[in-house]
């Protein structure tokens, strides 16, 4: 994620800032030019000082304070790019319902932006017909148990990602977390890897060369559903850190891709970040210069997975580090093993590769393994 900065009176200022704490002039997100621009009212649009001064409007959720993105005065459009792939929003008309669904929109604006910067499908394949394309959309439901119904599953099926609106409740979702043996568990984590699993059935189930995934991820073929009941039932194997970066990823093949997929975009939007405060670390104490790490690249345009890797490893140690000194938990509790980097080395040549067609590099190296 990048930082913004006020174009009236050069506050600093924060993907999700409505207002500029400084000027008070209101703040609106405009997508395609990826910044955050003060604006003056003009009629009944906004006159952006960003995008050379063009006219937008907010999009319709902003009137339930949950999204603070433009769209162009004279577009059609009731809702900008992000919530135009909602489908099913809570009932704002019962209580908490809008102060949970406005976290849950936090994350889902924060995912968006880097499937944009990512330049990820976000309608499906081109190369597919309209009517065979799967379009990511979201549904964010509250279970109903009083009425006798199953309570909701935060998942994705057919392109649709489904929240349930208690992963917003902190305590709820810390008491998942708990019972589930997580060491971590958000929003903006539920959603990177949801996502993993359309863009799983995108560019790599409907882009073809599934056998050389399979070799990678495992063969997706086997029960799903059993497999998930034998992870739940028996847990992941015991050594499950050599070849996963998370331990339900040894569910299944999609868990795996999905979860490893999640770790890519927690790792690229994390970096950004840290370029953009300049971050550069370098312990005296590490006399060897290993723990070394400046973001002196573009992260989401990474040369190749090892510059993204090296750079985090040192960094996420660091933030752990600081996270500890706090009493807070680690904010990475993870490990990145050379069987994990090299997934995620798949990963990122699917994203950045010529397209999905393409033999990842990676893929390569496994397909042909050196004797
Ligand atoms: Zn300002
Ligand atoms: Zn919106």
């Amino acid at each position: 994620m990048k930082l913004f900065k006020c174009q009236y009176c050069g506050q600093l200022l924060y993907f999700e800032n409505d207002k500029c704490e400084k000027c008070g002039r209101r703040l609106g997100y405009i997508a395609g030019a990826e910044t955050l621009s003060a604006l003056e009212p003009e009629g009944d649009a906004w006159r952006t000082r960003a995008a050379k001064g063009k006219l937008y409007r907010f999009c319709a959720n902003a009137q339930f304070d949950v999204c603070n993105w433009l769209i162009e005065a004279s577009a059609p459009e009731h809702y900008c790019v992000a919530c135009q792939h909602n489908r099913t929003v809570p009932d704002t008309s019962i209580e908490g319902n809008v102060a949970a669904w406005s976290k849950i929109e936090a994350a889902k604006h924060r995912l968006i932006y880097t499937l944009m910067k990512l330049k990820l499908p976000l309608d499906g394949r081109e190369d597919q017909p309209e009517a065979a394309r799967q379009r990511l959309m979201f549904d964010f439901l509250a279970s109903l148990p009083q009425l006798g119904t199953p309570p909701v599953i935060t998942g994705h099926d057919r392109g649709v990602i489904t929240v349930a609106l208690e992963e917003a409740d902190d305590v709820e979702r810390e008491n998942r977390r708990t019972m589930l043996h997580e060491p971590y568990r958000t929003l903006l984590g539920h959603f990177r890897h949801e996502v993993g699993h359309y863009y799983w059935d995108v560019l790599v189930r409907d882009g073809g060369q599934l056998d050389g995934w399979r070799l990678i991820f495992g063969d997706e073929r086997i029960d799903y559903a059993d497999a998930l009941q034998r992870h739940y039932a028996a847990g992941a194997p015991a050594n499950w850190q050599d070849n996963f970066v998370s331990a339900y990823a040894a569910a299944h093949p999609w868990e795996d891709f999905a979860e490893t997929w999640a770790h890519y975009l927690h790792i690229v939007d994390a970096l950004e970040m840290a370029g953009a405060f300049g971050l550069y670390i370098n312990p005296p104490l590490a006399t060897t210069g290993e723990l070394e790490a400046e973001v002196d690249f573009q992260p989401y345009r990474p040369p190749d997975v090892e510059t993204l890797v090296d750079t985090w490893m040192p960094l996420s140690n660091a933030l752990n580090s600081l996270n500890r000194t706090m009493g807070q938990p680690d904010v990475y509790p993870f490990v990145l093993s050379p069987a994990v980097i090299k997934k995620l080395g798949a990963i990122h040549d699917l994203i950045h590769g010529d397209g999905p067609a393409a033999a990842p590099a990676a893929l390569q190296e496994v397909l042909q393994p050196l004797p």
